[in-house]
C-alpha cells in the first residue's frame, strides 16, 4: 500500500493558483511530461509514491470500542446494568456478572454483524470505481483512476467523469457540468486555447477542468496538473466526508414501530411491576423481572438487523450483475411497480447484421451471420451482387457505411468481434463482403472532420477532401431525420430531384423493413466544390439498411414474469416506431389495448395528457433523451415506483429522477453510471428484473424476522403478565438471566437466518407492494397474536407441568421449605421451584427453534418448502440448541441460570408442548393465506 502523504513531486513547483494561468509549455517542462506520449510507467509509479492515490481522504473509520459502546447507548441496557450491579451487591453476584458478561457478548455480536454489513458496503463501494484514459508510454491505455498522477496526458468525451483537476491542451467543442463545485447548473464552455487575465474564479478557468465534474459534450485532451486531495474538489472534501447515507423508508418505519411497542412494554412492564406491588411481591424480584423484561422485550436490535439484511442482500444481487449503490434502492426495488428500459442492447442483443439493402428502388437480401464478413447479397430477381457487377448506388453506400463509421473489427481465430457500436460494426461487416476496408478508402479519401452521433439529432457526418478536391460529405443516420435533409437522389440514370412521391415511397420501404423488427439506417452525401464542412442539407439520398438486432430469449422470460408480478415493462427507444413495435410484439411487452407514442407526439402534448396517457403507453419511440424525464415525472404522478434504464450523458437527468436509474456497465458512461443509483455489469433487461425479485425477496424476509421477534416478545410479555395477574405476584415463571438469554442469544441466530430465506413461489405472482406499505399490516397483526398467544399457552402450561414434578417453595419463618401440596392456580406464599422455571424455559426455547421453521414462509407450509432447505437456519437452531444444553447440563452453570437437569419424561412434555406455537403458525397459514395459495396453484 502506497502511503498517502501530502507531499508534491520535486518538480511541481507551481503554486496550484497558477494553474490556469501558467502557459502550456511551462506546467509541462514544470511537471516533466510530454504530450504526446505521457508519463512513462516508472516515472508514474515513482510520482504515485509521493503524492498518493488519486482518491479523496476516506472517511476515519469508528474505532472497535466505539461501536462496542454505542451498543449500551441504550436507556433501557444502562438500567438493566445498574441493577445487575445492584442485584450483584445485594444477593447474587454471580448472576450479575453473567447478566453483564450476556450484554457484553450480545453487543459484540451486534458490531460483528454490523462490521459484515459495512465491508458489503464497501465492497460494492470498490466496483463502482471509475476508470480513465491516459496515455502512457506513448500508448492509449484504460486505467483505474486512483492511479492517475500530475502529469499524465489523458483524454475525454462526453460521457466522462474528470478524473483529476486537469489542464487543457486540446479541446473540441468541449461542455463540461460543474454543477457539484460552482453550483452553475448549465454546462459551461471549455477552451484550449483560452488565456487567462490575471485572478480568476473557478467557474471562469475556461482552461481548466476539475475532478468530479462531467464532460457533456465533445472532445479533448488534458494533463493532470493536481490530483486527490490537492484537487479543487479536495479542498471541500471535509463537508462532502460528512454527509451520511439517509435512512430507509424501512429503517425508519421500523425504528418508528420499535418506539411506539417500546413505550407499550415499558408500560406494560410497570403495571406488571405495580400489580406484583399491590398484591404483596417483593419490590426488587419484582424490579428485576420488569427490567429484564423491558430490555427483551424492546426490539432494540431490529433496525441493526434491517440493515445487515439489507446489506447483505446488496452483495447477493452484484454476485448477480446488479451493483446497488445504496441500500435504499435494495429496499425500493422490491416495490418497483413499472420498469422503463431501452431496447437496444437491453432487450436486444445488440448483435446487429444487415439482412437488406435498399437502393436504386430495389430490395437486396443479405446472407451471413454475426460479425464474419462472409456471405452473399442478393437483388430481388436473385441476382447475386459481386465487387465487379455492383452499381454505382450500391458501391457509394458502401462507402458511406464504411467511412461515416468509428468502429473496428478485431479477428482473432478466424472470428470477428466489434470494437465500438454494434450498428457500425455491421456495417463493416456488410462492406466487408464485398471487399471493401476502411483502410483502403482512408487512403483514397483525406480526413477533415466529422460530426459524430448523437441520440438528439439521430445522425452522423464525416468530412473528407473529395478526389478532385471537392469536399465529400457523408451522412448515415435515422432514414426520416436524414430524408429531411435530403434534396436529390442517386438514381440508376443519375441524379434526380427527390420528389414528394419518391420520399413517401422509400417511407414506405422504411416502413416494411422496420416492420420486420430491423433497425433501418438511410445513407446520404453530397460534393461541393465549397469547404463548408458542417453543412448537412441538400444531400443526395442514396438507399437504406436494414439490420437484424434478435430479442434477448431471457428479456422475452423476464416480462412474461413481470406480467405476473403485477410490474408494467415499458420501451423506451430512440428507434423508429414500426421496428420497436415489431420487437415489443416479439418480446410480449405489448397488450391488444396497449398504445404507442412518438418523441414527436409527446413534444406536442402537456404534461397533464401525458400523465393520463402514461399508462397505457407500453412503446415509447423515436424518443430523445430529455423525453425520458417527461415520461418518469408523468409515470410518478401516477404513483408508479419506476426504474428507468440508460446509457448516455443526456440520460442522467432522468437516471436521478426515476426512484431506481438504472445504468448500463458495459456500453453507459461514467455520468450515467455516476447518476444512477444500480448499474447492470451486463447491460440485460432480466437482470433488472432479478434484481426486483431479490429486493422483495429481502422484504419478505424482514417481514418474517420481524414477525417472528415481535410475537416472542410479546408471548413473553403475556407469561409474565398473565401469570403474575393469574398465580401472583411471586410466580413468576422466567428469571430475569433467562429472558435476557433467550432474547439476546437464542433468538438471534434463527432471526438472522430468517433474513437470509431463499424466494418463496409466490414472490413474483403478487402484485408489488405500495409506496406506503406498513411493515405491520393486519396480516402479520393477526399472526402476532395467534403466535404469541400459543406462546402464553405452552409456557404456561410447561411451567403448571414443572410445578406439578418440581413442587413449589413456600418460605416460613426464614426458612425455605417444599410446599406439599400442589395447586395449578398459585397459593400465597408459595414460589416457584427451579424445575419448573427450567421447565418453562427450555419449552419457551424449544418453541422458538420449532416456530422458526414455520416463520420461514408467510404464506405455506413449512413442509412444502422444504423443512430443512434453509441451511443457515438448520445450523443456528443446532447451535440455539446446544447452547441451551450447556446452560441445563453443565453443572456449574445450573445455579447461574437457575436451572436444573431435565429428564427424559421431561423432555417429552417440552417437546409436545413446544410444538403448540409451531402448529398454531401452520393452522393460521392455512386458514388466512387460502386464497393466497389457490392464486399461485392457479398460475
Ligand atoms: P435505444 O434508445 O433503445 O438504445 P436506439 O439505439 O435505437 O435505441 P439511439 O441510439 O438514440 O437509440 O438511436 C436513434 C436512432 O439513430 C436509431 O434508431 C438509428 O436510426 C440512428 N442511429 C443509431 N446509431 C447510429 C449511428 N451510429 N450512426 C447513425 N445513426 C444511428
Amino acid at each position: 500500500m502506497i502511503e498517502q502523504t501530502k507531499e508534491k513531486p520535486e518538480q511541481q513547483k507551481l503554486d496550484k493558483r497558477q494553474f490556469y494561468q501558467a502557459s502550456v509549455e511551462t506546467l509541462i517542462t514544470d511537471l516533466e511530461t510530454d504530450e504526446k506520449l505521457g508519463l512513462t510507467e516508472t516515472v508514474a509509479k515513482q510520482r504515485l509514491e509521493k503524492v498518493g492515490y488519486n482518491k479523496l481522504k476516506e472517511v476515519e473509520k469508528e474505532p472497535f470500542w466505539h461501536k462496542i459502546l454505542a451498543q449500551f447507548e441504550d436507556f433501557t441496557v444502562i438500567i438493566l446494568i445498574v441493577a445487575a450491579i445492584i442485584s450483584g451487591f445485594t444477593g447474587d453476584a454471580l448472576e450479575a456478572l453473567i447478566i453483564i458478561a450476556i450484554v457484553i457478548v450480545n453487543a459484540i455480536l451486534g458490531v460483528v454483524q454490523e462490521g459484515r454489513a459495512e465491508k458489503a458496503v464497501e465492497a460494492l463501494q470498490k466496483m463502482t470505481t471509475s476508470e480513465a484514459k491516459v496515455i502512457r508510454d506513448g500508448k492509449l491505455k484504460q486505467i483505474n483512476a486512483e492511479l492517475l498522477v500530475p502529469g499524465d496526458i489523458v483524454q475525454l468525451e462526453a460521457g466522462d467523469v474528470v478524473p483529476a483537476d486537469l489542464r487543457l491542451l486540446t479541446s473540441s467543442n468541449l461542455k463540461v457540468e460543474e454543477a457539484a463545485l460552482t453550483g452553475e447548473s448549465v454546462p459551461v464552455e471549455k477552451n484550449a486555447e483560452f488565456e487567462a487575465q490575471g485572478e480568476l474564479q473557478l467557474g471562469d478557468r475556461k482552461n481548466m477542468l476539475f475532478s468530479t465534474t462531467a464532460v457533456t459534450y465533445g472532445q479533448a485532451k488534458a494533463m493532470v496538473v493536481a490530483s486527490g486531495e490537492d484537487t479543487e474538489i479536495g479542498f471541500i472534501a471535509d463537508r462532502l466526508a460528512n454527509i451520511e447515507e439517509q435512512m430507509t423508508p424501512l429503517q425508519v418505519g421500523i425504528n418508528q414501530l420499535g418506539k411506539v411497542l417500546g413505550v407499550a412494554c415499558i408500560v406494560i412492564t410497570i403495571i406488571t411491576f405495580l400489580v406484583g406491588l399491590l398484591q404483596g411481591g417483593e419490590p426488587f424480584n419484582l424490579f428485576m423481572t420488569a427490567v429484564s423484561l423491558a430490555v427483551a422485550a424492546i426490539p432494540e436490535g431490529l433496525p441493526a438487523v434491517v440493515t445487515i439484511v439489507l446489506a447483505l442482500g446488496m452483495n447477493r444481487m452484484a454476485k448477480h450483475n446488479a451493483i446497488v449503490k445504496r441500500l435504499l434502492a435494495v429496499e425500493t426495488l422490491g416495490s418497483v411497480n413499472v420498469i422503463c428500459s431501452d431496447k437496444t442492447g437491453t432487450l436486444t442483443q445488440n448483435a446487429m447484421t444487415v439482412t437488406h439493402v435498399y437502393t436504386d428502388s430495389e430490395l437486396y437480401t443479405v446472407s451471413g451471420t454475426g460479425y464474419d464478413p462472409v456471405g452473399e447479397i442478393k437483388s430481388a430477381s436473385g441476382e447475386v451482387v459481386t465487387t465487379d457487377n455492383k452499381s454505382k448506388n450500391f458501391a457509394r453506400l458502401l462507402e458511406i457505411a464504411t467511412l461515416c463509421n468509428e468502429a473496428a473489427l478485431d479477428e482473432a481465430d478466424g472470428t470477428y468481434k466489434v470494437i465500438g457500436d454494434p450498428t457500425e460494426g455491421a456495417l463493416l461487416t456488410l462492406s466487408g463482403k464485398l471487399a471493401y476496408s476502411k483502410a483502403d478508402l482512408q487512403a483514397k479519401y483525406e480526413y477533415v472532420a466529422s460530426l459524430p452521433f448523437d441520440s438528439n439529432r439521430k445522425m452522423m457526418s464525416v468530412f473528407y477532401n473529395g478526389i478532385a478536391g471537392s469536399c465529400l460529405s457523408l451522412t448515415k443516420g435515422a432514414p426520416d431525420i436524414v430524408l429531411s435533409h435530403c434534396q436529390f437522389e442517386l438514381t440508376k440514370s443519375g441524379l434526380v430531384e427527390l420528389t414528394e412521391a419518391r420520399r413517401a415511397e422509400i417511407l414506405t420501404n422504411n416502413s416494411n423493413l422496420a416492420k420486420q423488427a430491423l433497425r433501418v439506417l438511410a445513407y446520404a452525401y453530397k460534393e461541393s466544390s465549397e469547404t463548408d464542412f458542417s453543412a448537412e442539407n441538400g444531400m443526395i439520398f442514396v438507399g437504406l439498411t436494414g439490420m437484424i438486432d434478435p430479442a434477448r430469449p431471457e428479456a422475452k422470460a423476464a416480462i412474461a414474469v413481470c406480467k405476473q408480478a403485477g410490474i408494467k415493462v415499458k420501451m423506451i427507444t430512440g428507434d423508429y416506431k414500426d421496428t420497436a413495435v415489431a420487437i415489443a410484439h416479439d418480446l410480449g411487452l405489448m397488450q391488444a389495448d396497449d398504445a404507442v407514442l412518438t418523441g414527436q407526439e409527446l413534444s406536442q402534448m402537456s404534461d397533464d395528457e401525458l400523465s393520463q396517457r402514461v399508462n397505457q403507453t407500453a412503446v415509447y419511440a423515436r424518443v430523445s433523451p430529455e423525453h425520458k424525464v417527461k415520461i418518469v415525472e408523468a409515470l410518478r404522478k401516477q404513483d408508479a415506483i419506476c426504474a428507468m434504464t440508460g446509457d448516455g450523458v443526456n440520460d442522467a437527468p432522468a437516471l436521478k429522477q426515476a426512484d431506481i436509474g438504472v445504468a448500463m456497465g458495459i456500453t453507459g458512461t461514467e455520468v450515467a453510471k455516476g447518476a444512477a443509483s444500480m448499474i447492470l455489469t451486463d447491460d440485460n433487461f432480466a437482470t433488472i428484473v432479478n434484481a426486483v425479485e431479490e429486493g422483495r425477496i429481502i422484504y419478505a424476509n424482514i417481514r418474517k424476522f420481524v414477525g417472528f421477534l415481535l410475537s416472542c416478545n410479546i408471548g413473553e410479555i403475556l407469561v409474565i403478565f398473565l401469570s403474575i395477574m393469574i398465580l401472583g405476584p411471586e410466580m413468576i415463571p422466567l428469571e430475569p438471566i433467562q429472558l435476557l438469554w433467550l432474547n439476546l442469544v437464542t433468538d438471534s441466530f434463527p432471526a438472522l437466518a430468517l433474513g437470509q430465506e431463499f424466494g418463496e413461489r409466490d414472490i413474483m405472482l403478487a402484485p408489488p407492494r405500495s409506496r406506503n406499505a406498513k411493515i405491520l399490516d393486519k396480516e402479520m397483526t393477526w399472526s402476532i397474536v395467534v403466535q404469541a398467544t400459543a406462546i402464553f399457552i405452552c409456557v404456561f402450561l410447561g411451567f403448571t407441568y414443572g410445578r406439578y414434578i418440581y413442587p413449589d417453595f413456600i418460605i416460613s419463618n426464614g426458612i425455605k421449605d417444599v410446599a406439599d401440596f400442589f395447586s395449578p392456580l398459585g397459593l400465597p406464599g408459595h414460589m416457584p421451584s427451579a424445575g419448573a422455571r427450567t421447565m418453562a424455559f427450555t419449552t419457551l426455547i424449544c418453541a422458538e427453534l420449532l416456530r422458526a421453521y414455520s416463520c420461514r414462509s408467510e404464506h405455506f407450509s413449512v413442509f412444502s418448502i422444504g423443512f430443512f432447505s434453509n441451511k443457515v437456519m438448520n445450523r443456528s437452531v443446532l447451535l440455539s440448541m446446544f447452547l441451551l444444553l450447556v446452560v441445563l447440563y453443565v453443572p456449574f452453570l445450573d445455579p447461574v441460570f437457575d436451572t436444573v437437569a431435565l429428564t427424559l419424561v421431561d423432555w417429552v412434555v417440552v417437546i409436545v408442548l413446544s410444538a403448540i406455537p409451531f402448529v398454531a403458525g401452520e393452522i393460521f397459514k392455512l386458514l388466512y393465506h387460502h386464497d393466497t395459495r389457490k392464486k399461485v396453484k392457479s398460475k
